[in-house]
């Protein structure tokens, strides 16, 4: 199981650009599922980085689930 270290930098990673395997992916959603700090963590992340070249965006839940998307999405 990741520990919530791991989580983050992964979602970094993410945010980022970086590709990550299906058993990271993997690895990430369950801990998410379990992590209520790793869900707030990367709720506020992906607001941060969406906020930065546009406006200031509200966080809702929509954010949350595009980033669950990305992360559950097949390929690179
Ligand atoms: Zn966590």
């Amino acid at each position: 199981m990741l520990k919530c270290k791991e989580v983050v930098e992964k979602a970094d990673a993410l945010v980022d650009g970086m590709p990550l395997s299906w058993r990271e992916r993997l690895a990430m959603r369950l801990h998410l599922i379990m992590c209520h700090h790793c869900r707030r963590y990367i709720r506020q992340l992906n607001a941060l980085v969406t906020s930065l070249p546009h406006e200031p965006q509200p966080l809702d839940d929509e954010q949350t689930k595009r980033i669950l998307k990305k992360i559950d999405s097949p390929g690179n």
